[in-house]
């Protein structure tokens, strides 16, 4: 019996011994499709020789160096690549260790710079509901997953939450895209009014929505008009692409389709690919200079923050996606696992939705397709699905997120870039055969 402390205390998961391509193996030999990535981690798969070299060398030529005292070559070329890359006036990168560290950081600065700018008023954070920013108390608080929250509740700091952009509940009929969005967006105008626009420091929300949710991509305008209001008001705008970022929905960052660019970015999976763990959170110079011309130090960090071995894989990762384009390729890949899905799911009777962008696809299982009215929570429908899928040697990854009070039922999709045309068979082949087992 082993000493882990594990995720489920009633059941414990297989060892992984082996990742090769886009399948990871077991102690027996299992073969398991990686369907999802983890949670949309993997995106270069399980294997790629690049990204182990670099780790390998970073190791051995300098594993740590504590960045109170040293700057490293690894974090400066992948700080510059990103920002050579990254959308507006984003111009600095602070490294952190992964995603809900990005949104802790990413809210402290976002704090630092009223008080820096002298408006120590702006205290408040607007986020969404159905949302999620992390488990650590502060992302844990910005998020809208009510499961997640309720034990915690006590300890949270105050977050206002508005409705998600989630058209395919939320939108009424006869209303078109565009009228949704316009609509959803001013909840967030309403609850800056409500709140006193000096109060307000930072709105946080996802581009295309993942975990809780199941990759629910905003209607056209959208965030369009939330960049418009939050301006208006002297309200940061801090996007979380910590899951979908990094080339998952098509493009390297995902507010790229919408047009917009935050005031700060976060991001963590995709970056560092798995084969380390990272994250970072991407701000504007103007939040940079109002720090620099200010305290000149930012009030926060973390022992491991820009460690050379996790930056050094992460600026390996990214140049493999710049090299090899494999955003493009995600939203190639992902055309054809959504057509596939729709072709083979589309007209099942507990399919309600299958939706997403590029290989972040989300599918949203209902009891009742005509009322997209969802299952009761009690079945438990999408870990069913996951224990399914896992039986048939295929991981996805299952959302319980709450809808209006209730639950939805969701499973992710987002599996490694480097997919081919017949593990999209396979998908479809095992997820055909834990729906038939667990609906
Ligand atoms: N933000 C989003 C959008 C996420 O999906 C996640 C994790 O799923 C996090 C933050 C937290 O990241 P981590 O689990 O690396 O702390």
């Amino acid at each position: 019996m082993s000493h882990v402390f594990p995720r489920h205390t009633h059941r414990l998961p297989p060892r992984a011994v082996r990742g090769q391509g886009c399948y990871i193996f077991d102690e027996t030999g299992k073969a398991y499709l990686d369907a999802s990535g983890g949670a949309a981690v993997s995106c270069l798969g399980h294997s790629d020789p690049d990204v182990i070299a670099a780790v390998q060398n970073q190791v051995a030529q300098l594993a740590f160096a504590h960045t109170g005292f040293f700057t490293s070559g690894p974090s400066e070329d992948l700080a510059d690549l990103l920002i050579a890359n990254a959308p507006g006036s984003l111009d600095r990168v602070y490294f952190v260790s992964g995603g809900s560290e990005a949104v802790e950081a990413a809210i402290k600065l976002a704090r630092q710079y009223h008080l820096e700018r002298g408006d120590p008023g702006r205290r408040r954070l607007i986020a969404r509901r159905q949302s999620y920013h992390g488990n650590t108390l502060g992302a844990l608080a910005a998020g809208g997953n009510q499961w997640r929250r309720q034990p915690f509740e006590p300890l949270l700091i105050e977050v206002s939450h508005i409705a998600p952009c989630y058209e395919y509940v939320l939108r009424e009929a006869g209303e078109s895209a565009e009228d949704y969005g316009l609509r959803a967006a001013q909840e967030l105008e309403d609850e800056i009014l409500r709140l006193g626009p000096g109060n307000v420091m930072a709105f946080i929300a996802e581009p295309v929505g993942g975990a809780t949710i199941g990759a629910v991509p905003p209607v056209p305008g959208y965030f369009r008009r939330i960049r418009e209001i939050c301006d208006r008001y002297g309200v940061l705008l801090i996007l979380d692409e910590v899951m979908c970022g990094m080339g998952r929905t098509g493009h390297l960052f995902a507010c790229e389709a919408e047009g917009v660019a935050p005031d700060i970015l976060c991001i963590a999976k995709g970056l560092g690919a798995g084969y380390q763990p990272i994250g970072a959170m991407l701000c504007s110079k103007e939040i940079y200079s109002a720090i620099e011309e200010g305290s000149g130090f930012f009030q926060h960090g973390h022992t491991y923050l820009g460690h050379p071995v996790a930056t050094a894989a992460g600026l390996a990762v990214l140049r493999k996606l710049l090299d090899a384009d494999l955003a493009a390729r995600s939203a190639r890949m992902g055309e054809r696992l959504s057509l596939a899905l729709r072709d083979t799911f589309g007209q099942h009777p507990h399919v309600g939705d299958i939706r997403g962008r590029g290989l972040f696809i989300g599918m949203e299982f209902v009891a009742d397709r005509e009322r997209k009215s969802p299952f009761d929570p009690a079945l438990g429908i999408a870990a069913r699905l996951k224990a399914a899928a896992f039986d048939a040697g295929l991981v996805c990854y299952p959302m319980s997120g709450t809808r209006d009070g209730k639950l939805g039922d969701h499973v992710l999709l987002a599996p490694p870039f480097i997919l081919e045309d017949r593990q999209i068979e396979e998908i479809i082949d095992k997820l055909a055969r834990a729906i038939a087992a667990a609906l």
